[in-house]
């Protein structure tokens, strides 16, 4: 079949690649002049920033997209795997070096928060458990097919539910666990994995942290944006065609089925047409149904970032790949990126150094920091005056729990606000994975891979099943392959 794909983001290569192997005649369509959306990377004087993504996890989903091709991965995609998962520090003067092995955590736990260790061990546990049961029924398959329920693994998933502690938030289900606040805090931060927040978000969610503990947390050799280039490299190898600079404006349909998409003056003609630009704009903007995009809307968004990129002039032994430097009062700042979509004074600032691995990202003595606070998908609230003062509180904020200057070392600069997401990707309001799981009902809700009302229309990346994020936008692809 001829397929035209709108969007070459981390979906629209893992659809492309696939539907390339099963043999179908492949265009992708994208409206900026480089691909891999959120994915995507720049430099600044001699500084390298990967854009959007830092943290890497499920290779083995990238790995599959290779064996697909017949080409060798171990070869082709060298990549580090991390022994510490991040540097935790607390306003008290507490840090926590997370380790890669939950028995070494579980011992860090004891020492620095005094958690006994069989809790820790408890969480992790319980969150490979539910990542398993979970797994096959919400993340590999449509959730919108009847076939996904009727199988062994579906029933098993159905008749253990009540293991996937859907009926506490993360907040609680933590609390009455570890007692202790920092490492509540600390477990709670997985919400924000996918963009929600753990105060609301049902407790399910601590599965992420089996994503990191128990399967691992990874960096490509050449960083993030590796990830982007291979992807397109074995797709052009499988005969997958690019145009860049091409903005598709309209997806045409006749007697509700798809004849193709109109872009730049032209007609592509297609049997099937993935949309791998987010589904409210693709309701709204190119088959102008404002029913459908009007449903998408009443799902609540996740939540967008602000980003600065630093290339600081020094080198931080005390600091990691990743770091976190919480906010006081974590309840706090959720209510202000969730109900007050309001930008917060004390936010928890997360601090990603690709050079620590990647020693050409900075130039020597230096490193490439990306630093980032989570934000409200709101428009009208990023004015220069709102970024300089959020900049201020974030610096202050890193002196302060450094015991260092950090403003005077920064050579380099660039910013990336949550309008820019939205202009540059496509994501609307720059929510950065789609819609929250602030709800049980959530991942329901979330819209199918595939249209109910037009033949050949399907959909894959963030903002639809399985959600946001690299590993869940490269199954959404694998899905959409599967139901073409
Ligand atoms: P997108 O990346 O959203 O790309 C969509 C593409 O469609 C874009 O290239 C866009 O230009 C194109 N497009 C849109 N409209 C049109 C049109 N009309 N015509 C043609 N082309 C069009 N995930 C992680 O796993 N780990 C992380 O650490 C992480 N951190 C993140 C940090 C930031 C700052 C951001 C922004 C995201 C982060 N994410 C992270 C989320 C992750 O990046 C995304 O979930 C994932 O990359 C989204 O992929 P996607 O398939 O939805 O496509």
């Amino acid at each position: 079949m001829k397929i035209i794909i709108i969007g070459s983001g981390m979906g629209g290569l893992s659809a492309g690649i696939r539907l390339a192997a099963a043999g179908h005649e492949v265009t992708i369509l994208e409206r900026n002049s480089y691909a891999g959306g959120k994915l995507s990377e720049f430099n600044v004087n001699g500084y390298r920033f990967d854009a959007g993504p830092s943290l890497f996890t499920r290779p083995d989903l990238v790995k599959e997209l290779f064996d697909l091709c017949g080409e060798n991965f171990a070869e082709a995609f060298p990549f580090h795997r991390l022994e510490t998962l991040c540097h935790y520090f607390y306003e008290d003067g507490t840090k926590v070096k997370a380790p890669a092995d939950i028995e070494l955590l579980s011992k860090e736990l004891e020492d620095k928060l005094q958690v006994p260790a069989d809790k820790t061990i408890k969480h992790l546990k319980q969150a490979a458990e539910m990542y398993d049961l979970t797994k096959p029924v919400f993340l590999d398959n449509s959730l919108h097919k009847l076939k996904t329920f009727f199988n062994r693994k579906a029933f098993r998933a159905l008749f253990n539910l009540h293991k996937i502690d859907s009926l506490k938030s993360m907040f609680k289900s933590n609390s009455q666990r570890f007692k202790v606040p920092k490492a509540v805090q600390l477990f709670n931060r997985y919400a924000t994995y996918n963009g929600s927040n753990p105060y609301k978000a049902p407790a399910t969610l601590n599965l992420i942290a089996h994503l990191e503990y128990n399967l691992g947390a990874y960096l490509p050799a050449n960083g993030m944006h590796q990830i982007t280039e291979s992807l397109v490299q074995l797709a052009e190898n499988k005969g997958v065609k690019f145009e860049f600079n091409t903005q598709v404006e309209k997806i045409r349909v006749k007697d509700k089925k798809v004849e193709g998409v109109e872009a730049g003056g032209k007609f592509y003609e297609a049997d099937v047409v993935v949309s791998n630009m987010d589904a409210y704009y693709t309701y709204l903007k190119l088959l102008n149904d404002e029913k459908i995009a009007g449903k998408i809307l009443k799902q609540e968004r996740s939540s967008s970032a602000l980003i600065f990129y630093w290339g600081v002039g020094q080198e931080f032994k005390e600091l990691d790949v990743h770091n976190i430097f919480f906010a006081e009062d974590y309840q706090r700042e959720f209510e202000a990126i969730f109900d007050a979509k309001s930008l917060y004074h004390d936010p928890t600032v997360y601090v990603h150094i690709s050079s620590k691995l990647v020693s050409s990202d900075a130039p020597a003595g230096g490193e490439n920091w990306f630093v980032m606070i989570n934000a409200p998908a709101r428009r009208g609230l990023y004015t220069e005056e709102a970024i300089a003062v959020t900049r201020k509180y974030i610096i202050a904020k890193l002196e302060r729990m450094l015991n260092k200057p950090v403003e005077k070392l920064i050579k380099a600069e660039a910013v990336l606000t949550p309008d820019e997401i939205d202009s540059k990707t496509g994501s609307y309001l720059g929510s950065l994975y789609g819609t929250s799981s602030n709800s049980r009902l959530a991942a329901f809700l979330r819209h199918p891979n595939f249209s109910r009302k037009i033949k050949g229309l399907y959909f894959c990346g963030g903002s639809v099943h399985p959600g946001g994020g690299i590993p869940l936008a490269l199954l959404s692809g694998k899905i959409v392959s599967n139901l073409i």
